[in-house]
């Protein structure tokens, strides 16, 4: 017997994989498994087998118990370890597909798939481009082989050209942010606030004005101002990438991750879904990072709905068939928005009527917009508009206040237990959409400030960020 794995979710079942000899029309035949998917398996498992030399099974059932009926993924070398070595000398573990030629091919999924084997096999056989990821499993019995033959010699406990892999460094320091600093960024000192009070805040943000106002320039430039992913959250990151098979030859993800699809994603790309396994959509590739929504009105109507739930939950739910999967979708979203459909407003060259304007802005679910804290407008000329003689400040001393009011933000009490006389005063007359907004982003605003009470100035400022200066009562 041999075992390997089903994905599902983010998790993994050990699935068996067990031959017994019967004569039969067939070399191989496999149960266990959709007909199509059995089918595949076969061809490619007879004609690696074929590859290695040795003789061929005459007569072989295979019998795939946990796996999937949809989907043979990374079930092949399992399948060829058990036709031809019924009885390994160890207990064995693989997941990985083969190539006709017999070569180990890298599959999605194998940092959950090792989870979900380690401590029931004494080896688990990856491919050379898994390694590195299946690594991260700690403890985990994880050997490398370059082809079926190689595999083949290992579980019957001959010499082979395996190789059993090392833990790697607990986490390498990230590198993605070293070309995309704030000190790029000239002028704009809203904007600038605006993303160190998202980053500090976990609010999300969305960006108002014409094309070259610096909107993607600045999406792109909020993972550095944000903490250091730590190792479980790294974890948790690398496995949503795994299971979404953009990790092969990768190992840890230790860089906050930066998506920005484009408006024509559908809701399956944008939240999650497909068939036959529902596979993480940009929202999960973007949990622990940040999801960049351009031309936010752009993308169709079901999309943008798609995302209203797992943003206020932050976990997606797909129903399928087979039960329920469950992706994490915890990402801070930028959003970028033209302020009106030809994108000269607010200047006189705008053309548009007042009902143009309106049907562009209702574009956007009002549910959705309202998970928007901040809402910051930018006018072309800003861009490079310098405030004054000094350089820039760079992402790191940014990223440190943003660490430290985090850290602080954590130990306070609620906004509405922090207001001072003034602040009071300022909120009375708001009404409650508008005021809790403000409140969730003035007491931000405080910690940022290295203060203990929100204060009028906080209010004023957050109504400036939040777009809620004369939304007063209603
Ligand atoms: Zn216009």
């Amino acid at each position: 017997m041999i075992l390997s794995a089903a994905i599902s979710g983010l998790a993994a079942r050990p699935v068996r994989v067990e031959a017994t000899e019967r004569p039969a029309a067939e070399p191989i035949s496999i149960a266990g498994l959709g007909e199509a998917a059995a089918r595949e398996a076969r061809v490619r498992v007879q004609a690696a087998l074929a590859s290695t030399g040795e003789s061929s099974p005459q007569g072989v059932v295979i019998r795939c118990e946990g796996a999937s009926s949809t989907s043979a993924t990374a079930l092949d070398l399992a399948i060829a370890l058990a036709a031809a070595v019924p009885r390994p000398s160890r207990r064995i573990a693989a997941f990985a597909d083969l190539s006709l030629a017999g070569e180990l091919r890298p599959v999605r999924g194998v940092l959950v798939a090792v989870e979900a084997l380690r401590g029931l096999a004494d080896a688990i056989i990856v491919a050379p481009d898994n390694a590195s990821e299946a690594a991260l499993i700690e403890g985990a019995p994880v050997v490398v082989a370059r082809t079926l033959a190689d595999a083949l010699r290992f579980a019957r406990g001959d010499d082979c050209a395996c190789t059993r892999v090392d833990q790697p460094p607990r986490l390498a320091p990230p590198t993605a942010s070293r070309n995309c600093d704030l000190s790029d960024v000239r002028g704009l000192p809203v904007a600038r606030r605006a993303l160190e009070v998202a980053a500090a805040g976990g609010h999300n943000l969305l960006l108002v004005g014409p094309p070259g106002a610096g909107k993607t320039m600045l999406a792109r430039r909020l993972p550095g101002l944000l903490p250091r992913l730590t190792y479980p959250e790294a974890l948790e990151v690398t496995r949503v990438h795994s299971v979404a098979g953009l990790n092969v030859g990768g190992g840890l993800v230790s860089s906050r991750p930066f998506r920005a699809p484009h408006h024509s994603t559908t809701p399956p790309g944008i939240v999650g879904g497909g068939a036959p396994t529902a596979r993480p959509g940009e929202l999960s590739l973007a949990h622990h990072g940040v999801l960049f929504l351009d031309e936010l009105p752009e993308f169709s109507r079901s999309a943008l709905e798609s995302l209203v739930d797992p943003l206020a939950t932050g976990e997606v739910t797909l129903a399928r068939a087979s039960g329920t999967v469950r992706y994490p979708a915890s990402a801070l979203v930028v959003a970028s928005m033209l302020a009106c459909p030809c994108g000269h407003a607010p200047s006189r060259r705008c053309r548009c009527s007042a009902a143009d304007r309106a049907r562009y802005a209702s574009r956007v679910p009002p549910a959705l917009l309202d998970l928007f804290d901040l809402r910051v407008t930018l006018e072309p000329s800003m861009l490079g508009e310098p405030q004054d003689a000094r350089e820039p400040e760079r992402s790191a001393a940014v990223a440190a206040r943003v660490l430290a009011a985090r850290t602080r933000a954590a130990k306070e009490p609620p906004p509405a237990d922090l207001l001072d006389q003034s602040a009071r005063t300022t909120l009375a007359p708001l009404n409650g959409q508008t005021a809790r907004r403000a409140l969730r982003v003035a007491k931000t605003l405080m910690v940022l400030d290295g203060e203990t009470a929100i204060a009028h100035a906080h209010l004023d400022e957050a109504l400036a960020l939040t777009g809620g200066h004369g939304q007063g009562s209603s």
